[in-house]
């Protein structure tokens, strides 16, 4: 094939994802030299059409990089109220008091947000600095310069043929030069898993560790809305099967967000985490709050949950991870926002100091120690042991010792346990199917529950059918020839959107791809038991159109 020949744009800073990470850093950057050339380059429609986050926000990220936030007119309109903490059993509850809980879990001074309208805000305000920002332009490819050092990223290629090829319509896209290139992709981005694999900067580290978060905006009766409430529940539907639990979220104008997070190392391929979502809303406590209400929105997205002991080095010749693109979320606490902002904020002082020094294309180790020795490391440290411990001993076990962990971290700054390990990676931790009994779950009411499709289609994704399959199989008869047999093809059940299906054509089954479904949570380039799927980023625009996710 011919060259491909692209124009070149050269910037000071390029940064993908405008998620709260790389806003963050674009807005520091031009705080702190308005002269600097900075870009960021969106896969989404508009900024916050592809974020998702439950969201409490602690404002500390927001406090250090814009102080007068609320001044500026910020989106933090709902201040917690009352934080509750439940034990779920089939037909009831137990509320846990907040006194055992360690000072870092109080949600008192946080604010219940829409995530997506505060990185529309966070873009309002780097453009009024001068940042350039192109939504609807993914990043696809990254361009390594004459040291290996990343020195840019192709953003913009549109109108590939079915087969991936370049036709007659193709747009090859540009190519946008940085002195620096960060990624803030988020968890799971498709250039970080390259770069972390490029450079080792995983080695010697704990894999990383996920779960899939699943979230439905409700309205609900003003008689039953309590603004600023924020409620968790641990216990049923998942019990021993997995880990994970919800969380129920009262924002303003008689909204709720309710979510189910479920731990990505589960066992048994029979699990259906969608459908424990589904089944979660018919607990009496969830159903009576939600009865008569109804659900306007739909999402899912994968989350970080190996914290410290699995965030890999964070720099490479000319290249940084930001947020959860490197795992920066706390994981009893759910919160990854506030690491998120600052660890845009460091980046961009690290960037500042090393342009002024005319440096170029090197580490930016400066960053790295600002994440590993400031608030970030001091946040995911103290929380290190937590999901370890729930993994090894199950729910129960790990509340008492987690949260003595947390008070011995938290109070004294030392843990008994030291650092305790993941294990294997959440595609390994899958058994084989002739291990575990197939679980039956109720079918959804229309109601209250809901099957996946309808659901998909309240995260209003959406996927040009003309493009190519942006979910790559390594090889297209694994599906069906290894997974199948061995465990059931769980595809079919981890998929949140209902991408994956197995059906038979000519009495054999066969594996289907609905790429157009696609959320891009990303659990099929995590959960697969044969990582056999890679998620790539589809054409800039394509993907869901979240409203206030
Ligand atoms: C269900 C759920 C609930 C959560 N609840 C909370 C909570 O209550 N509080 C909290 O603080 N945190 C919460 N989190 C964690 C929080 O969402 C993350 O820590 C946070 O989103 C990380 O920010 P980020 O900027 O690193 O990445 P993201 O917010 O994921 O932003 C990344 C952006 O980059 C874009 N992008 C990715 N790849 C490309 C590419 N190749 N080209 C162009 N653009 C690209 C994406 O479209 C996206 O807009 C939750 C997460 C989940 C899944």
């Amino acid at each position: 094939m011919a060259e491909i020949e692209r124009e070149a744009m050269e910037y000071d800073v390029v940064i993908v994802g405008a998620g709260p990470a790389g806003l963050s850093a674009a807005i520091r950057l031009k705080q702190l030299d308005s002269d600097l050339e900075v870009v960021v380059l969106e896969k989404g429609s508009e900024v916050g059409a592809h974020i998702l986050s439950g969201a409490v926000l602690d404002p500390c990220g927001l406090d250090a990089l814009i102080p007068d936030w609320k001044e500026k007119g910020a989106p933090l309109n709902t201040p917690v109220k009352e934080d509750n903490f439940y034990m779920m059993g089939e037909s009831g509850e137990v509320r846990i008091p907040n006194f055992p809980m360690p000072p870092l879990m109080n949600n008192h001074g946080n604010y219940i947000v829409s995530m997506g309208n505060v990185c529309r805000w966070m873009a309002e305000q780097a453009e009024e600095l001068g940042v350039e920002i192109f939504p609807g332009m993914a990043c696809s490819e990254l361009i390594y310069g004459d040291n290996g050092e990343v020195k840019g990223v192709v953003a913009g290629v549109f109108g590939l043929e079915a087969d991936g090829s370049y036709g007659p319509n193709t747009e090859p896209g540009m190519e946008l030069h940085g002195k620096y290139v960060f990624l803030g992709e988020g968890v799971r981005g498709s250039l970080s898993k390259e770069v972390i694999a490029k450079y080792g900067l995983s080695d010697g580290k704990e894999p990383q560790k996920y779960g899939v978060g699943m979230k439905e905006i409700w309205e609900i009766d003003p008689a039953k809305h309590k603004e600023g409430t924020v409620t968790h529940t641990m216990g049923w539907p998942l019990n021993s099967n997995a880990g994970g639990g919800s969380f129920i979220y009262h924002l303003d104008n008689n909204q709720v967000y309710v979510g189910f997070v479920v731990h990505l190392n589960y066992k048994n391929p029979y699990l259906f985490p969608y459908m424990e979502f589904q089944r979660f809303k018919h607990h009496p406590m969830v159903a009576e709050l939600l009865e008569g209400g109804k659900r306007v929105a739909y999402g899912a997205r994968a989350i970080t949950e190996g914290g410290w002991q699995s965030m890999p080095k964070l720099v490479a010749p000319g290249v940084a991870l930001l947020g959860c693109a490197a795992g920066m979320v706390n994981v009893p606490r759910i919160k990854g926002n506030h690491n998120a902002m600052l660890s845009g904020k460091a980046a961009a002082e690290a960037a500042y100091d090393a342009i002024k020094a005319e440096r170029s294309g090197d580490e930016l180790s400066a960053y790295e120690t600002d994440v590993r020795e400031g608030a970030i490391g001091k946040d995911l440290k103290m929380v290190r042991n937590v999901k370890p411990m729930w993994s090894k001993w199950g729910l129960t076990a790990s509340l008492m010792l987690g949260g003595l962990d947390m008070w011995t971290n938290n109070i004294l700054g030392l843990s008994f346990f030291g650092t305790l390990g993941h294990g294997k990676n959440d595609a390994e931790a899958t058994e084989e199917a002739s291990k575990h009994k197939p679980i039956d779950y109720p079918k959804p009411d229309g109601t209250l529950s809901f099957d996946r499709l309808t659901n998909v289609s309240f995260a209003m994704t959406n996927h040009e059918e003309s493009q190519p399959c942006h979910l790559h199989l390594g090889n297209a008869d694994t599906p069906i020839s290894v997974n199948l047999p061995k465990y059931d093809e769980p595809a079919q059940r981890y998929c949140p959107a209902g991408v994956y299906e197995v059906v038979e054509k000519d009495g054999k089954p066969e594996f289907v791809v609905n790429f157009q479904n696609c959320v891009h949570c990303k659990t099929c380039d995590i959960k697969d038991p044969s990582q056999n799927i890679t998620w790539t980023t589809p054409q800039g625009g394509d993907g869901p159109n979240y409203p206030n996710m």
